[in-house]
Order: C-alpha cells, then sequence, then structure tokens
C-alpha cells in the first residue's frame, strides 16, 4: 500500500500524476488535479496553453552555443599548461611569488596553475606567454 501525496489515503495502485512540474502519486480521487504522465491527449492540451513555445526554443540553442565556445575556450590551451608554466618560470630562476609579482598576479594563482587545479584565463595566459616567452595553446596543425 502506497499513501496518495495529495490527500494521505491509503491507495493500491497509485497513479504518477504531474502538478505543477512536481510528480506525485496519486489517489485515483486526487489524480482528476493532475496531468498523467505519457498521456498524448492531456500533453497536446499543455502546448495549446503554451504561450510562445519558439521563445524558449531560442534560449537552449543560445545557451548551447555558449556552451560550446566555453568549451573551445578550454580545449585551446594546452593540457600541459602546468608544466609549461613551470618551466618557463624556473628556467628564469624565479619563485612563484616572484612570477607572479612580475605578473601584477598573486602567487596563489600560480600554484594553483602550476598545479593545473585552474586554467588560466585569457588575460592571465597572455601575460604568462609574453613574460616567460612560451606558448601555452594546443599546437594548431
Ligand atoms: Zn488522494
Amino acid at each position: 500500500m502506497v499513501q496518495c501525496e495529495m490527500c494521505g489515503k491509503e491507495v493500491v495502485s497509485p497513479k504518477d500524476m504531474k502538478i505543477e512540474g512536481a510528480v506525485l502519486r496519486l489517489c485515483q480521487g486526487c489524480s482528476r488535479f493532475g496531468i498523467e504522465i505519457g498521456n498524448t491527449k492531456t500533453k497536446s492540451v499543455e502546448t495549446k496553453y503554451q504561450i510562445g513555445p519558439r521563445r524558449d526554443t531560442n534560449k537552449q540553442v543560445g545557451f548551447k552555443k555558449q556552451k560550446r565556445r566555453m568549451y573551445n575556450q578550454m580545449k585551446e590551451v594546452d593540457l600541459e599548461f602546468n608544466e609549461k608554466i613551470r618551466q618557463g618560470r624556473e628556467e628564469r630562476g624565479l619563485s612563484q611569488v616572484e612570477l607572479a609579482k612580475n605578473l601584477n598576479e598573486r602567487a596563489s594563482l600560480i600554484k594553483k596553475l602550476e598545479r593545473g587545479e585552474v586554467l588560466p584565463t585569457e588575460k592571465v595566459r597572455k601575460k604568462l606567454e609574453k613574460y616567460l616567452k612560451i606558448n601555452l595553446l594546443e599546437d594548431v596543425e
């Protein structure tokens, strides 16, 4: 036996119904308040009442594009960037603190970068590349 999530009545075969976006197990009596899941007839009614469904689609496409852009940005940076930064710094005989000072950045950021914990932002990457004369981007064919 399952309890109806609306009235608390014990039911043998509850119905999964959608009410205001949430799925509830309801008894026969309460099920009329919700939309039955997988019921195409109800779904088409739902669509009819939607105002401007196209607008939602556009929003989704925009978000996808943004995500792809972020992903590409991450891919651009060489995965061994942390090694490159450390090597470049050591070749110049600089400590992490000294390098940070020269770049006007925090030493904690340099530490994190060298541990590969964070990706350099474009600004930081350019500063590092210029200062250490290294290339932190993936080799492009
Ligand atoms: Zn009920």
